[in-house]
């Protein structure tokens, strides 16, 4: 078995914008994650962050490039295979929570099952004890628009790990949140990283948060310019141990 969740390799992206016009967007992206690893990726406005992720979380598809995940390559895989494969292997998390407004935390993280065709007694087990993970086990019932931005984000990380995902992928989670309730959210992640063993990509504008994650890959005009090492060494050490 081999150690890497995520290998992607020269990865482009045009997209078509209007008669015979195309923007490329990702010029050669490489990126290798191994299993376990607290990853993260900064980048400015525009740079190609959340174009990246959507690869990376076969939400759409590069123009060219290779990208094995889980040993998996991406590229021979057909279309249902894709989804099952997605939904088998990742839990996303978005800036902007996307919770069905009118519904409960608990019908909210109980969703993705419901679809999957668990029966409704496992559902509402498993989903109660992914709202007490995240620390939501006393507001099951209010619906999004009585929970503050931070207890939104924590219900939308509880509806991401339903499939038990090996990999989170997080763009911008903190971002509409206040950096107190950011930290929250961010001390979160590094629980669902140190205890459940998840591989966590994260995307963020922030340096700070950006620092805690094991590794930091800079994203420029879709080019990686850099990587350094953040603080959290034992993601990685840890990762390196795995095999
Ligand atoms: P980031 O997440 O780093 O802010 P994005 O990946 O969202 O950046 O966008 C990178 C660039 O790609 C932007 O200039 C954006 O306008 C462009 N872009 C993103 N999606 C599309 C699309 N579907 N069609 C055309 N251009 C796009
Ligand atoms: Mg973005």
């Amino acid at each position: 078995m081999s150690d890497i969740m995520i290998d992607a390799r020269g990865i482009i992206k045009r997209f078509n914008i209007g008669k015979e016009n195309e923007l490329e967007i990702l010029h050669g992206v490489d990126l290798k994650v191994r299993k376990g690893e607290f990853v993260s990726v900064v980048g400015q406005s525009g740079s190609g962050k959340s174009t990246l992720m959507n690869i990376i979380g076969i939400l759409d598809k590069p123009t060219k490039g290779s990208y094995i995940l889980d040993g998996i390559d991406i590229a021979k895989a057909k279309d249902n295979q894709l989804c099952a494969i997605r939904n088998q292997k990742i839990g996303f998390v978005f800036q902007t929570y996307n919770l069905i407004p009118r519904t409960s935390a608990l019908k909210n993280v109980e969703l993705p099952m419901l679809y999957a065709g668990v029966k409704a007694r496992e559902r509402k087990e498993k989903a109660m004890e992914l709202l007490e993970l995240v620390g939501m086990g006393e507001r099951t019932d209010h619906k999004p628009d009585e929970l503050s931005g931070g207890q939104k984000q924590r219900v939308a990380i509880a509806r991401a790990l339903v499939n038990d995902p090996a990999i989170i992928l997080a763009d911008e989670p903190t971002g509409a949140l206040d950096s107190a309730t950011g930290r929250a959210v961010m001390d979160l992640f590094h629980k669902l990283n140190e205890e459940k063993g998840i591989t966590i990509v994260f995307i963020t504008h922030s340096n700070e948060l950006a620092e805690e994650t094991g590794r930091i890959l800079t994203l420029r005009d879709g080019m990686i310019i850099g990587e350094r090492q953040g603080t959290n060494q034992n993601s990685y050490v840890k990762a390196a141990s795995n095999f």
